[in-house]
């Protein structure tokens, strides 16, 4: 329940704030922008400010539920809480505190929490008097009050600055991180599975902007494979309304079909190393300086940490695997909460491109000399690159 009257979003960033200060105006611009433009990709009619303070958002107080959520699902923001903007005394504050546990405090107990920022002397009063006074109200204004300090069921917060006091009751926890945009891009192999979308967007979420890229192994996948990677793309392109992407796909058929001829044991390690090719290919043209996997070390054959040294020395850029210590079960959790897992789990036809006994333990000179020279399928596959709208 919000607090009376409460119109106002405000926010809270963590490594955001650790910067220097040039870097931090920079990234605080972003963060609003960011901002701005998810209020208006959900049809929220609001107001982003705060040039010299913590950014915050206005809204008609109907929206303000809304305008939460979009806050807490852009990157760079630790936490978001609805509330109330109060003149900085200890009146009205604690007339803002009284008129909150009003509407939600029925039974259980309660506390104030206060904490002044700004400059020393700005008010006559300490966030110890705030929190006792205001506690006072609390106390006046229910019938069955209860203090519990350690473990309250209530919290009431207030944050006074010198200008204004904000008065609120939740905290909704956001993504945390570094604004969107504020880092290049990467390309994000994507396969439609749970893993990769998992982490592109934990890229995202540092702040660098993705570009994904499907290969379409056409025979050897199933016909949604495709249409499961778009759904996925989509749910991560709503994370990102004003760094937009559409979803590349590599017709991969022709290239897949001459791997199994050639290879046998270390096919998937080949099979790999031709789709980092691809990836820094792409990267190149687009300005993209890195590629993400959703690879996890033992996940899979081909995940091995021996097997992880001899795909990467297949590409000049570095391969980020945001999730290369995860297990399954946490991968799960995660792709439930930011959208991803519904994707994942449309049927798709199963990959028929795996030997039956992968190398698990490759080098790199057994893998090279089985190889067939990817550069020919590498150059064909980027020539054929298709763009899908999301
Ligand atoms: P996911 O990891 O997305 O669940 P997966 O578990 O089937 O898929 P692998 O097939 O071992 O994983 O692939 C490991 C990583 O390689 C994926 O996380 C993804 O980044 C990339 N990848 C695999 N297949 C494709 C594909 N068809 N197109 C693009 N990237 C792919
Ligand atoms: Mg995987």
């Amino acid at each position: 329940m919000h607090p009376p009257g409460a119109d106002t979003v405000l926010v809270r960033y963590g490594d955001v704030g650790v910067k220097s200060s040039k870097v931090q105006r920079d990234m605080e611009r972003a963060l609003r922008e960011n901002l701005g433009a998810m209020l208006a990709r959900r049809g929220i009619d609001a107001d982003v400010t705060g040039e010299r303070t913590r950014p915050r958002v206005r809204v008609d107080p109907e929206e303000l539920g809304r305008a939460t959520d979009a806050a807490a699902d852009v990157f760079g923001i630790v936490s978001a809480s609805p509330c109330s903007v109060v003149e900085p005394t200890i009146n009205a504050i604690s007339e803002a505190l009284a008129a909150s546990a009003r509407v939600d405090y029925e039974e259980g107990s309660f506390a104030v929490r206060a904490r002044r920022a700004g400059e020393r002397d700005d008010h006559p009063f300490t966030s110890e008097d705030l929190e006792r006074e205001g506690g006072q109200a609390v106390w006046d204004a229910v019938p069955n009050p209860e203090v519990d300090l350690e473990n309250p069921d209530h919290t009431y917060y207030v944050e006074c600055r010198s200008e204004e006091a904000f008065v609120f009751t939740e905290k909704r926890p956001g993504p945390g991180g570094l604004p969107l945009g504020t880092q290049r891009p990467l390309v994000a192999l994507l396969s439609g599975g749970i893993d990769s979308p998992v982490a592109a967007w934990e890229v995202m979420r540092r702040g660098a902007p993705i570009v994904p890229l499907y290969f379409d192994f056409e025979a050897y996948g199933g016909v949604d494979h495709v249409a499961r990677t778009v759904e996925s793309a989509r749910t991560l392109a709503e994370y990102a309304p004003n760094h937009g992407f559409d979803l590349r796909v590599a017709p991969a058929g022709a290239a897949a079909d001459r791997l199994v001829e050639t290879t046998r044991e270390t096919r998937m390690l080949s099979l790999r190393r031709f789709m980092l090719r691809v990836a820094e290919g792409l990267a190149r043209e687009v300005g993209a300086v890195g590629i993400v996997t959703g690879e996890a070390i033992g996940q899979k054959s081909s995940q091995t940490s021996v097997n992880l040294a001899t795909t990467d020395p297949a590409t000049g850029l570095p391969v980020h695997r945001p999730l290369v210590t995860r297990d399954k079960q946490e991968i799960i959790r995660q792709a439930r909460e930011i959208g991803t897992y519904e994707a994942a789990t449309i049927e798709a036809g199963c990959n028929r491109i795996a030997p039956d006994y992968p190398e698990t333990n490759a080098t790199l000179e057994t893998v090279e000399a089985a190889e067939p020279d990817l550069t020919p399928l590498v150059e064909e596959t980027l020539s054929a690159l298709e763009t899908v709208a999301l």
